[in-house]
């Protein structure tokens, strides 16, 4: 099972870009930039990437983003997590990231899609990974900010795949920024938003009704309200599940209590991803490997959520079928 995961061909819908910076890439970076952190060795940073909560997560997190001085660096991030990647056999990923806080740094709206756009365009020619990237209204900073991200997003919008809305999600529902994603819907831009992972079932029908995602990040908590899981079912929305993040954030107390195999079971649209990679302690392998080794989803669980995770991709039609075609000829093998 294990060597069968590691060789599968992956799609990867849901890992936020600064979220692959491992320790020794924000050492670098840091030492590099002459950015001054506050720990003395490798040794230490690596051990402070143990943290034990949100803040202590977020904290990292955010110094992965200031040792980052140039379109440059993010570009090195982004081709650093291309390559794992390529060890990972994913095949087509798209990425989330956020322009407020190059920005608030003094950097222009650019900086970030430069960087990523010329990212992607290497690894289609390198390794052949197709995707992109979905910039993200950080929702703490409130609807105001982020009218002022869709102003400066939008001249770009051609190089986007969605908008999506990310980080501290209680307190923050959806329909706080009903207004600023209809005028991304107007401008024919695709929606995705975190919901249901920290924050109750409520905000995943914020997330669909006052903002109408075509896609959730998490939605775990769907499964608290059955009305809820029967809309989910019906619409085939997907839900982009991110089991070592939900263990590390401890939304559960082990792998062997996820509910990944329950959301199966009732055929809602899931799919395994994995959020912060070099935070959370594991990429895209890692989390199936976890999942399929701690709790009841089988080989079949597994396939069933790598088509998923195909079927829910901003991919085109054709690029859809390349892909099912290398994970059907993968299997028969
Ligand atoms: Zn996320």
């Amino acid at each position: 099972m294990k060597e069968f995961i590691e060789n599968m061909p992956k799609v990867e819908l849901h890992m936020h870009v600064e979220g692959s910076m491992e320790a020794e890439n924000l050492w670098k970076l840091a030492h590099k930039n002459h950015y001054e952190i506050e720990y003395n060795s490798i040794d230490e940073l690596k051990a402070a990437y143990q943290f034990n909560n949100l803040t202590e997560f977020i904290d990292m997190y955010m110094l992965g983003t200031r040792v980052i001085k140039s379109e440059q660096d993010l570009y090195d991030v982004c081709m650093t997590y291309f390559e794992k990647c390529v060890e990972q056999n994913i095949r087509h990923t798209e990425v989330h990231c956020d322009i407020r806080t190059y920005v608030d740094y003094g950097f222009p709206a650019d900086f970030v899609i430069n960087a990523l756009h010329a990212a992607f365009i290497d690894a289609e020619k390198r390794y052949g990974i197709t995707g992109g990237f979905m910039p993200c209204f950080i929702r703490h900073l409130g609807n105001e900010i982020a009218q002022k991200d869709l102003d400066l997003l939008l001249p770009f919008k051609d190089k986007i795949l969605a908008i999506g809305l990310s980080a501290v999600e209680v307190g923050f529902p959806p329909s706080l920024f009903k207004d600023t994603f209809k005028k991304v819907h107007d401008a024919g831009i695709k929606v995705i938003a975190h919901a249901g992972e920290e924050a109750p079932a409520d905000y995943i029908w914020s997330a669909i009704k006052d903002i109408n995602v075509a896609r959730i990040d998490h939605g775990i908590r769907c499964l608290e309200d059955e009305k809820l899981v029967n809309y989910l079912v019906e619409t085939q929305i997907p839900l982009t599940v991110c089991p070592y993040s939900n263990v590390a954030l401890k939304i559960f107390d082990n792998m062997s209590q996820h509910v990944l195999p329950i959301m199966l079971e009732k055929g809602l649209n899931v799919s395994i991803h994995s959020d912060d990679p070099a935070h959370f302690n594991g990429y895209l392998t890692e989390n199936m490997i976890s999942i399929a080794e701690n709790t009841s989803i089988d080989k079949a669980g597994i396939i069933k959520m790598a088509h998923n995770a195909i079927n829910g991709s901003f991919a085109s039609q054709k690029r859809k079928k390349e892909l099912s075609k290398e994970l059907v000829n993968y299997i028969k093998k």
